[in-house]
């Protein structure tokens, strides 16, 4: 597309959908004229490929997230659509980047999970497959993080305020969802027992949509999210009556639904409303289906032959229940039928072994919100368990754990386990995951069916998180290997071959200072503490949580600030310590650890003796956009999590994929990291799972290492002492209590061998070729966690799914 067309079209959409002149446009209204210009084309392909996506022979994923993190649209699209540099050409002088980076982004996740569904969305158009991402248009996302004084201050997320251009509302494709009530049994025309349920609410749910574009494809994937709406926007009857408050008040009580994200990560809240934010969009989407299946001809009977449907993590899992009830109370399908056809369709993603994180639902509640469901989950578990009690009979320790209801204690659902007795296939996200849901999390459902059982580890989009953001580094390696590697990854293995040459590493240095700069300004803007990029940029961003260890890395900056005040002529590689990350608003160890870090910043950063040797600096509000500035300009990357926590991670992927080097344990996907870079290029420290299970088991006693150890004992008493926290003995206690009486996280027994490891950081990059050298390489293997490997392994081994040749 040439420029002339782009100028033409930008002059179009700024005249007729944006409605302003030229002369005065601001740049809100250039970056509305150039998205608009830009959806125009994806719509052109979108539109192209109606007839090949909707033929009756067409099989489909439908990908279930309840958080979908794709970040700003516009720069990722123009790549996508190879026009970046001719839409600059035709902005002639005017500022692109400047436009791009007005955009919003739509924070719809957490975190890894919901970014992870992204990547695979951009995968998915890349390779051409048919597929559609269902997901909730909350209408305020993941809250915007502030700092005052230390503490992490959530504010709401307004990111539909100016508008979404991306999106397109289908009033006509609503669904209309049925909440609360109870169930009745009836005799049909056909004198047949029937259920109906009789729910004391109906909300509407709205679809807008989102195309996603493929890299140089031409191939696009939807993204379709359900707003919930009043099933009517007034109650006449009240209004009438001159009520106009009640009249209102149910249009409010429906809309909530969509109203908010909840804001935790790998943890469970077990509300009301998420249950039914949970059943609303799952209930909108299978709907969609059934509608898209029978508009093709297709009966229901062919339902899993149309779609394969991916449960990413339990938080979809009432797909299961609620597709049964379609087929059995709606469409009148016999109970084995649509049980087989059901366990056709799903297949089930398992994102965490952390047991706070694993969902169930009070039945009390569960069955107040899905009367009819419950009935439905009851009659599953019942026929699944005589299964079992046949292969086990009077195992009922075994039919305990297995069954889809926990009857411990107070009785609850469990999603996991509906979800494994509902799909045909399980997936870890990394190796080592994988295993540990065999043997530690699910090994009764291993024993039962070992075949279900599936790895796929992690993968990451190079579109975004290289070619977008680290075009410095891109332009480098085209200029050695070409420009297929952004759809090949694994053409970055012909970087090896310049590992070793001092030409091509000067340019790379040269690369990795140019984005350190880059991001110190942005520091400096957003914080007002200044760094020297010529330090090592040592970077931990992701979620505040215990398990990442967070605090650990807090130890290690302690330590060196304790050496150097004891020490004054002590020379260390200068470093920056960066975090981002944010904690859920209701945990308030990782509030106090993000309190811990500012304050240890504010001492350590003012202190003259520190001789600006290090620098510690928290940056509010990490999200899409701010990583991708943070990615390219890192060093070292923090993968620090106790080993057997981190189901996968992707930060750890995209960090390496610009050049960093990881510190990292043995955990989730750090494994395959390691052995794909090189044991010689990796920083491994600390404790194996294996290791820290029989610690434990073993009694552990976290006093113990901090007594023996006195470095270690100085960097606690200097956190109780009051000096990070002007002279407060008790702010920071609750995080040292728990270090030396309980320690879940294993901190205190890593701790040394952490230290350890970091001075071994230290004197590798004072060798700055040697160091480079092995940035090459870290970069030239990371071919493996390309999102699409990732894609195309769960296309061939659990959706069946081909690609389709898209309209040339
Ligand atoms: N949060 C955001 C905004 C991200 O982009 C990512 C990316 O991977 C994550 C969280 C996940 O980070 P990690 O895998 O290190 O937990």
């Amino acid at each position: 597309m040439s420029p002339e067309i782009l100028k033409a079209a930008f002059a179009d959409n700024l005249n007729f959908a944006v409605g302003r002149p030229a002369e005065i446009a601001t740049p809100e209204d250039w970056y509305q004229a150039i998205a608009f210009s830009v959806r125009d084309r994806i719509m052109h392909r979108w539109v192209r490929q109606f007839e090949k996506r909707n033929a009756p022979d067409v099989r489909q994923v439908a990908y279930l997230s309840a958080e979908f993190l794709p970040g700003p649209h516009l720069g990722n699209s123009l790549l996508n659509l190879g026009i970046t540099d001719n839409a600059r050409k035709a902005l002639a002088g005017q500022d692109l980047d400047l436009y791009i980076g007005l955009e919003e982004e739509p924070g719809l996740g957490n975190g890894g999970l919901g970014r992870l569904a992204a990547c695979y969305l951009d995968s998915l158009a890349t390779l051409c497959y048919p597929a559609t991402g269902y997901g909730i248009r909350y209408e305020f996302g993941i809250f915007d993080q502030s700092i005052k004084d230390g503490w992490q201050v959530e504010v709401t997320d307004k990111w539909l305020l100016p508008g979404n251009i991306w999106e397109i509302k289908r009033p006509n494709f609503a669904q209309v969802v049925k909440i609360g009530g109870h169930t009745e049994t009836y005799t049909d025309e056909h004198g047949a027992f029937r259920v109906r349920w009789i729910p004391d609410r109906v909300v509407v749910g709205v679809p807008y949509d989102t195309p996603i574009v493929g890299y140089l494809s031409d191939s696009c994937v939807l993204l379709r999210l359900w707003s919930a709406e009043a099933a009517q926007s007034f109650d006449f009857a009240d209004f009438n009556r001159g009520d106009y408050y009640g009249a209102v008040e149910e249009k409010v009580f429906s809309e909530n639904i969509s109203k908010v994200l909840y804001p935790n990560d790998e943890q469970l809240e077990g509300k009301r409303l998420r249950l039914e934010q949970q059943y609303f969009f799952v209930a909108c989407s299978i709907k969609d289906m059934i509608r898209l299946c029978l508009r093709r001809g297709s009966t229901l009977e062919r339902f899993h032959e149309m779609f394969c449907v991916q449960l990413n993590d339990t938080h979809p899992a009432i797909a299961v229940a609620e597709l049964m009830r379609q087929l059995v109370d709606k469409y009148a399908m016999p109970w084995e039928r649509a049980w087989d056809i059901t366990r056709r369709t799903f297949s089930y993603t398992n994102h965490t072994l952390m047991p706070e994180a694993l969902e169930k639902w009070p039945l009390p509640l569960f069955g107040s919100v899905l009367p009819r469901h419950l009935e439905i989950i009851y009659e599953i578990n019942r026929r699944f368990l005589d299964e079992v009690r046949t292969r086990f009979p009077g195992d009922e320790g075994k039919i305990a754990r297995l069954s889809i209801i926990d009857e411990s204690g107070e009785k609850y659902v469990r999603m996991a386990n509906l979800a494994m007795v509902g799909s045909h296939t399980v997936n870890g996200v990394a190796a080592l995951h994988s295993e540990l849901v065999k043997t530690q999390l699910f090994p009764d459902f291993h024993d039962l069916d070992p075949k279900r059982f599936q790895n796929v580890t992690n993968g990451v989009t190079p579109r975004r998180f290289l070619g977008l953001s680290n075009p410095g580094l891109t332009r480098l390696i085209d200029g050695r290997i070409g420009d297929s590697w952004l759809s090949n990854l694994d053409r970055l293995r012909e970087l090896e071959a310049f590992a070793g040459d001092v030409g091509f590493q000067q340019d790379w240095m040269r690369v990795k200072l140019e984005n350190k700069t880059r991001l110190a300004r942005i520091i400096r803007d957003r914080t007002g503490v200044v760094v020297d990029p010529s330090s090592l940029f040592d970077i931990q961003v992701k979620r505040i949580h215990e398990y990442k260890r967070q605090h650990l890395n807090v130890l290690h900056i302690i330590t060196l600030y304790q050496r150097i005040k004891h020490d004054p002529r002590l020379q260390i590689t200068p470093r920056t310590f960066l975090f981002g990350g944010k904690a859920a608003p209701g945990y308030f160890m990782a509030k106090l650890i993000i309190k811990l870090i500012n304050s240890v910043a504010e001492t350590v950063n003012q202190d003259p003796a520190v001789r600006d040797l290090i620098k510690v600096v928290f940056l509010p509000d990490y999200n899409v956009k701010h990583a991708q500035n943070i990615y390219p300009a890192a060093d070292l990357s923090e993968q620090i999590s106790t080993a057997g926590k981190e189901a996968s991670g992707t930060g750890n992927m995209k960090l390496s994929l610009n050049g960093a080097l990881t510190i990292g344990t043995l955990d989730g996907a750090n494994v395959e990291i390691r052995e794909e870079v090189g044991a010689e290029n990796f920083f491994l420290f600390g404790l194996t799972c294996e290791q820290a299970a029989r610690l434990r088991a073993g009694g552990y006693n976290p006093g113990d290492y901090c007594h023996g150890d006195p470095e270690l004992r100085g960097v606690i008493e200097l956190i109780d002492s009051g000096l990070f926290s002007h002279g407060d003995r008790d702010l920071f206690r609750p995080i040292t209590a728990h270090l030396l009486e309980r320690d879940d996280y294993l901190l205190m027994a890593d701790y040394r061998p952490y230290v350890n490891c970091q001075q071994e950081v230290d004197h590798a990059y004072r060798d700055r070729h040697h160091w480079t050298r092995m940035s090459i390489l870290n970069v030239a293997r990371m071919g493996k966690f390309s999102s699409d490997r990732a894609v195309r392994e769960y296309a061939d081994n659990i959706w069946k799914l081909k690609p389709f040749a898209p309209e040339a």
